[in-house]
C-alpha cells in the first residue's frame, strides 16, 4: 500500500471513504492516484520488436498509465458509480428531462449481437435486420405523428432542431424564399430553440408569454411578416402547458408563408393521444431518449429523429431507409448528411422495443399516466408551493415559482440542495425563465403513487421547515452528499480537466 499526495491510503485496500471536514464522506482518488506506473496488473513478456515498425514514431517518454489489477480497476469504477445518484437508485424529478424507468428488456434487445455487433461499413446485404428495424421505427414515428417523412440520424434533441431547421432553410432556398431570415421563438420555448435559430444565422424574434403561460396567437400574427422563415414552438411548452391555440398558430404561420417547427422533445406527454401532424406542424424532433426511455443524461447517448411534413420531406438529410433499402445518395435538394453513418443504433433498438412492448394503447396510457402523475404532484404541492399558472391542467410536468419562499431566506437553489439530503435528485431549477426561481418537476409515468407520496411528503416537509425559519438547514445543504456545495462559478471558469503528476510522485521506470 502506498500513500498519495493527500495522505490517503491507496492501492488494493482503499475503502473509498476518507474524512472530509467533520463528517465521513465518501471520496475516491483518481486511477493515477491509486496505482503506480511502475507496476502492472498483468505480467507480459518483454517485447522485442526488431525493425522500425513505427517509422520513427515510437513513444519517447513513459505513457504514465496507472498499472492496476483488474479488481482494483473494477472496484474504482464501482465505487465511483456508488457516488452517483441515478434513476435506478431513486426518483429523478428533473423537469423537461423525462428521467423515466429504463425497462431492462430494452437493454437486452439492444445487446443482441445482430444489432450491437454490426459495423456501419458492413455490406448492406449483411445488415438487413438492422435496416428493417430502422424502417419499422421510422414507420411508427410517422404513424404516431401523422407526418410524411422522418430523418432518424440526429443524435440529440438539439441536433434534431438543427436538422429540421436546415430542412426548412433548404426548402425555402429551393423556393426562392431565402430572404426569410427571422425565426419567431416564444418566451416559453426551450433554450435550445433560440440557440438553434441563432446558430443557423437567423435573427430571433421573441414572442412574449401570456399571463397564463401560453403563447398568444395575436402576438404571433403581429410578429409574422415576409421576413419570417419559421416559428419554433415548444409544445407542450416549458411551463408544462399544452398550447391551446396551436392549430390557429399553425394556420397563421402557414398563411404568412413560413414553416412551423415544433419542439417535440416532450412528446411523451401526448404520444398516442395527439398526432402533431394533425395540428399543422412541418417539422418536429422527438427525443427518443426521453419519450421512449433509454438511459440518458451526462451528455448522452441520445437520439432526436425529426419528422417532416410532405412539404419538407424532399429536403430530409441522407441516409434514409426506403423499404429495406438504404438510400445514401438521393437526387434533388436534400440537405446532405448531418452525421457520419446512420445514427444511434442502440437508441433505435431501445425505442422500438419500448413501443412494441407497450403497443399503441400502452403508449397512450403511458402518456396519460405521466400527465396524471404531474397533476397529482401539482395538486399536492400546490397546497404550499406557489403555482404560477393555475388555469389549465398541466401535461407531463408541474411548474412552481419561489414566491412561497418569500421572506424565508431560502432560495430555489437552497431548497434543491436540501432535497439531496433527503435522498432525492433536485428538480429542474430556474428554468423556464418566465417565472421567478422556477422549480420544474416531471415525475413521469413510471413512479408509483407511493413514491410520489413520499416525494410530496418530503417536499412539503421541507417547505414547512423553510417557512418555520429553519433557513440554516437549507443554506448548509447538502451535508449528506459526497460533495458539499461547489463553487460553480469557479468550476465553470477554471475547470481542472487534466491530472498533473505531483512532483513528489515517482516517475515510471524508464
Ligand atoms: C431536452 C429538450 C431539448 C434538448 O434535447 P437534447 O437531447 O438534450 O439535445 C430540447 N427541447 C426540449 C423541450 C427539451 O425538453
Amino acid at each position: 500500500m502506498s500513500m498519495n499526495t493527500q495522505g490517503r491510503p491507496t492501492g488494493t485496500g482503499t475503502t473509498g471513504f476518507a474524512a472530509a471536514g467533520s463528517s465521513l464522506l465518501p471520496s475516491e482518488p483518481l486511477l493515477f492516484e491509486i496505482g503506480d506506473t511502475e507496476h502492472s496488473g498483468v505480467d507480459l513478456p518483454d517485447v522485442e520488436i526488431g525493425g522500425d515498425y513505427l517509422a520513427g514514431c515510437e513513444r519517447q517518454s513513459p505513457i504514465d498509465l496507472a498499472g492496476l489489477t483488474e479488481p482494483e480497476a473494477l472496484r474504482h469504477y464501482v465505487r465511483l458509480s456508488r457516488l452517483n445518484y441515478s434513476i435506478d437508485s431513486g426518483m429523478y424529478p428533473l423537469g423537461s428531462c423525462t428521467m423515466k424507468h429504463n425497462p431492462r428488456l430494452n437493454e437486452k434487445t439492444a445487446r443482441l449481437p445482430g444489432f450491437a455487433d454490426i459495423h456501419p461499413l458492413a455490406p448492406v446485404s449483411t445488415v438487413q435486420g438492422a435496416l428493417a428495424l430502422m424502417d419499422e421505427l421510422a414507420h411508427w414515428l410517422m404513424t404516431l405523428t401523422n407526418t410524411a417523412a422522418v430523418a432518424l440520424t440526429p443524435k440529440a434533441g438539439a441536433h434534431g432542431e438543427m436538422c429540421g431547421m436546415m430542412a426548412i432553410r433548404a426548402a425555402q432556398d429551393a423556393a426562392g424564399e431565402g430572404h426569410r431570415k427571422v425565426v419567431l421563438v416564444p418566451e416559453s420555448a426551450h433554450g435550445t430553440n433560440p440557440a438553434t435559430a441563432a446558430a443557423l444565422g437567423y435573427a430571433v424574434r421573441s414572442i412574449p408569454a401570456r399571463d397564463d403561460g401560453t403563447v398568444d396567437v395575436e402576438a404571433v400574427k403581429a410578429a409574422l411578416g415576409p421576413d419570417v422563415a419559421a416559428i419554433m414552438l415548444t409544445n407542450p411548452n416549458t411551463c408544462g402547458l399544452f398550447e391551446p391555440e396551436v392549430i390557429e398558430i399553425a394556420a397563421a404561420v402557414h398563411a404568412a408563408g413560413a414553416f412551423f417547427y415544433c419542439d417535440g422533445a416532450n412528446f411523451n406527454a401526448i404520444m398516442g393521444v395527439v398526432r402533431p401532424g394533425d395540428l399543422g406542424i412541418d417539422a418536429m424532433h422527438i427525443n427518443l431518449h426521453k419519450t421512449f426511455s433509454t438511459p440518458h443524461g451526462g451528455g448522452g447517448p441520445g437520439a432526436g429523429p425529426v419528422v417532416l411534413s410532405a412539404a419538407l420531406a424532399p429536403f430530409a438529410p441522407v441516409p434514409f431507409v426506403r423499404k429495406g433499402e438504404l438510400v445514401e445518395h438521393a437526387e434533388g435538394t436534400h440537405l446532405g448528411r448531418i452525421t457520419a453513418f446512420h445514427g444511434q443504433m442502440g437508441m433505435y433498438v431501445r425505442a422500438l422495443t419500448y413501443m412494441m412492448s407497450h403497443g399503441g394503447d400502452g403508449l397512450a396510457q403511458a402518456a396519460k399516466d405521466a400527465v396524471l402523475n404531474a397533476n397529482y404532484v401539482r395538486a399536492r404541492l400546490g397546497q404550499v408551493f406557489s403555482v404560477p399558472f393555475p388555469g389549465q391542467p398541466v401535461m407531463h410536468e408541474a411548474l412552481f415559482d419561489d414566491s412561497f419562499l418569500a421572506g424565508t431566506g431560502v432560495s430555489t437553489l437552497d431548497f434543491a440542495k436540501a432535497m439531496i439530503d433527503e435522498g432525492f435528485h433536485p428538480m429542474t431549477m430556474y428554468f423556464p425563465l418566465v417565472v421567478h426561481g422556477a422549480m420544474l418537476i416531471e415525475p413521469t409515468e413510471s413512479e408509483s403513487k407511493q413514491t410520489l407520496d413520499t416525494f410530496c411528503d418530503t417536499m412539503l416537509g421541507l417547505a414547512h421547515d423553510a417557512k418555520a425559519g429553519n433557513a440554516a438547514r437549507f443554506t448548509a445543504a447538502p451535508t449528506r452528499a459526497p460533495r458539499r456545495r461547489l463553487d460553480e462559478t469557479r468550476a465553470a471558469r477554471s475547470p481542472v480537466l487534466k491530472w498533473e503528476r505531483p512532483a513528489e510522485l515517482p516517475q515510471a521506470a524508464e
